[in-house]
């Protein structure tokens, strides 16, 4: 029989899930959350479908016979060099589609000029990317959340990007690489929501602060309540949800936790300490 205290809080716990509009089940019903200044389909909505996998404005570097095909699209002599005349078309085509004016080939500008080379260009560098770090094991009671080959999302998926929208940071990998508990806690939630996919939320800490992993490519095996030590495998990457790349979105809360009145920060201190690599983010 449960005393008046724990049936009172049994009794709350069930009020706040109602008010919540069951945020751990349903994130198109988070209206009412608490906290945060938001609700589960806020946080969710770090929708990673604007998540690039590499930065699309970089400049690329061409063939003769690739110049002289962005040069016929630019209107402008297909002689196959670089030189100031090509460059001010570039920069007229880039302004006439609204793309960001650099004047320079970049995969923005070839996607819009629809050239078939954009695509095989694209997977070259995001296969540089991919191989660019790969992760440690364990650091001091920490484990680097993805266990496997993994790079940067790049400044347009850190934390706060999107005006704001973005409550988490994207670490690229490829699908299927494990994705462990960075530190020791306990399952809070274990769902599917149609922003965030498959993920799961961390509790109990060292910190005190709550961890999500988001996007994960099958549901997690763990049950809610299962105690985790840094490095237990949560899952596997996936690109579940609003993610248009294998990646997992991590997000860190503190107390009192997800959506139960706690604040999402930046996280990449932390996932740059736990790398084992410096200042890799
Ligand atoms: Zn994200």
């Amino acid at each position: 029989m449960p005393t008046r205290t724990a049936r009172r809080a049994t009794l709350f716990s069930v009020l706040i899930l109602l008010a919540a509009g069951g945020p751990a089940t349903s994130g198109a019903s988070a209206s009412a959350a608490s906290g945060g200044g938001g609700a589960p389909a806020t946080a969710l909505v770090s929708s990673d479908s604007a998540a690039p996998a590499v930065s699309e404005t970089q400049t690329v570097k061409l063939t003769r016979s690739q110049v002289k095909s962005v040069q016929r699209r630019a209107n402008v002599r297909a002689d196959g060099a670089l030189g100031s005349k090509t460059r001010t078309a570039l920069k007229r085509y880039q302004s006439k589609k609204r793309l960001v004016r650099t004047g320079r080939p970049n995969l923005q500008t070839l996607k819009a000029m629809r050239l078939a080379f954009a695509e095989k260009i694209e997977q070259k560098l995001v296969a540089k990317q991919r191989t660019a770090v790969s992760s440690p094991s364990t650091v001091a009671g920490y484990a680097f959340p993805i266990q496997g080959a993994w790079s940067p999302g790049g400044s347009a998926t850190g934390f706060g990007a999107r005006s704001g929208a973005h409550q988490g940071v994207d670490l690229l990998s490829a699908c299927g690489t494990p994705v462990v508990a960075a530190s020791s806690g306990t399952v809070k939630t274990n769902t599917r929501q149609s922003a965030a996919g498959n993920y799961v939320v961390v509790t109990d800490t060292p910190s005190g602060e709550d961890q999500v992993y988001m996007h994960l490519g099958v549901r997690s095996a763990l049950e809610v309540g299962a105690r985790v030590d840094p490095g237990t495998t949560i899952g596997q990457i996936g690109k579940t949800g609003n993610a248009t790349a294998c990646l997992l979105h991590f997000e860190l809360w503190g107390a009192p936790g997800w959506y139960e009145g706690g604040k999402p920060r930046d996280p990449r201190a932390e996932l740059e300490a736990w790398s084992g690599r410096g200042s890799a983010l």
